[in-house]
């Protein structure tokens, strides 16, 4: 993609019309949240846009646009005040980024949010680009109409239902034993369009994330462990030896052909099943993509000498992308809503004195003014001269927290 025409964008400086630098995002959770952070210590203003008055974001940004993320007067109010806008969020509507583009740089572009937002395109987009490094996808087949679910191959089963749209989270998926599960699953889903896919053995989790510039210069950060809990992202490790040896290289070497396929701008996370073949490491499944920084990238905020935010705001603004250097082993806990709460259900405040005198601790709290279970309130990475004493500080930080999840294995 070649560059606009107002780039780089400088931070500190104003445009022929007396604008200031300002950066725009479509979203005001804690990723707009971290990037409006990134942003601002650089020196630009920032903009938000999101219908949630005490959004995290909208709530730390010089503008918040407290307008639907499809509202004509919100997305002028945006596009007016901005040298160009990214997303945080997948499920922004691609109508909307479109609508943006006509008068402002946007990335990622809406064809690549599109693609991310429904795992029909995703999967096809996967099975086109990933090949290159022999990853594929989870054996699948898509159910948008009746034929389709009576023709579902039984070697499918038992599987996973999962909506093609609007899922996260773990939202929007079934577990499936046999072909009348599936079709009882598939009522309960409504019947809107879905894919099936394979359940298979996962032996760990891992993802890649990369930034990509509007030159096609790519950069990446090493290969994250993830653990999930009930479809959440609990944990993520990153490490010398957290992965099997040959395996990262090859995820790596699949998202930057995965972002390059589609000319991807910005910050781009590919997420990972090393699966059971019966070979000694495993085999590569590619699962699914976030046009964004992602939650498994927050470590490179405290272990990284550039982070994911810092990345996807050089990426938007035309400028350089330096290659990330890790230097601390780092794990990082996410703490859920659940963790505001005791055994009784009653409301508590986490002991966040003793979590922060542990040496290495970085605490992030999103600024949500409720905790609810399974709300992504805040993450704690946890950095260390090695990865021995990272894992010895997870597991009393998981104690401390009362954390599950983390047995530092
Ligand atoms: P979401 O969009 O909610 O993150 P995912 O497709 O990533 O949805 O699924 C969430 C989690 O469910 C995965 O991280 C993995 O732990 C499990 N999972 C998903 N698909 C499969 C599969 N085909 N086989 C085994 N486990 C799966
Ligand atoms: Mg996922």
């Amino acid at each position: 993609m070649s560059s606009p025409a107002n780039f780089p964008i400088l931070p500190g400086t104003v445009d022929a019309a007396g604008r200031p630098a300002t950066l725009g995002v479509m979203g005001g959770g804690q990723l707009g949240r971290m990037f409006v952070h990134a942003a601002q210590r650089l020196g630009y203003l920032t903009a938000v846009l999101d219908p949630d008055p005490q959004s995290p974001a909208g709530r730390v940004s010089h503008h918040h646009i407290p307008f639907g993320y499809t509202d004509v007067q919100g997305l002028a109010q945006l596009a007016g005040l901005c040298a160009a806008i990214t997303t945080e969020f997948e499920n922004v509507p691609a109508s909307a980024l479109q609508t943006l583009a006509a008068s402002c740089p946007v990335a990622p572009g809406a064809g690549a949010v599109a693609i991310a937002q429904d795992r029909i395109q995703e999967k096809s987009h996967f099975t086109a680009s990933a090949g290159v490094a022999g990853v594929t996808c989870a054996p699948y087949a898509v159910i948008a109409t009746l034929d389709q679910l009576q023709a579902v191959p039984a070697d499918l089963l038992p599987g996973i239902l999962k909506t093609a749209r609007m899922g996260y989270d773990g939202k929007g998926q079934m577990r499936v034993k046999d072909a009348a599960g599936l079709a009882a699953a598939w009522g309960e889903l409504e019947q809107v369009h879905c894919v099936l896919e394979k359940m298979l053995p996962l032996k760990a989790e891992c993802s890649v994330i990369v930034a990509r510039g509007w030159d096609g210069r790519t950069v990446a950060f090493p290969a994250q462990r993830n653990r999930h809990v009930d479809g959440i992202l609990a944990v993520t490790e990153v490490y010398d030896g957290n992965m099997p040896s040959g395996l990262a290289e090859r995820a790596q070497l699949a998202t930057e052909s995965i972002a390059n396929h589609i000319d991807y701008v910005g910050v781009l996370c590919v997420e990972f099943f090393v699966v059971d073949d019966g070979s000694e490491h495993g085999g590569l499944v590619v699962n699914e993509m976030a046009p964004r920084p992602h939650n498994s990238g927050h470590y490179t905020l405290d272990a990284c000498d550039v982070s994911q935010f810092d990345l996807q705001v050089h990426a938007m603004a035309g400028l350089p992308l330096p290659a990330p250097r890790q230097h601390s082993p780092a794990i990082m806990l996410n703490l859920l809503g659940d963790l505001w709460f005791d055994a009784a259900g009653q409301p508590r405040v986490p002991d966040w004195p003793a979590v922060l005198a542990l040496p290495g601790a970085h605490l992030h709290l999103y600024g949500k003014l409720e905790a609810r279970p399974a709300r992504k309130m805040g993450h704690l990475t946890l950095t260390g001269p090695d990865a021995a004493s990272v894992k010895a500080t997870a597991r009393q930080a998981a104690r401390l927290l009362g954390l599950s999840g983390f047995e530092g294995g």
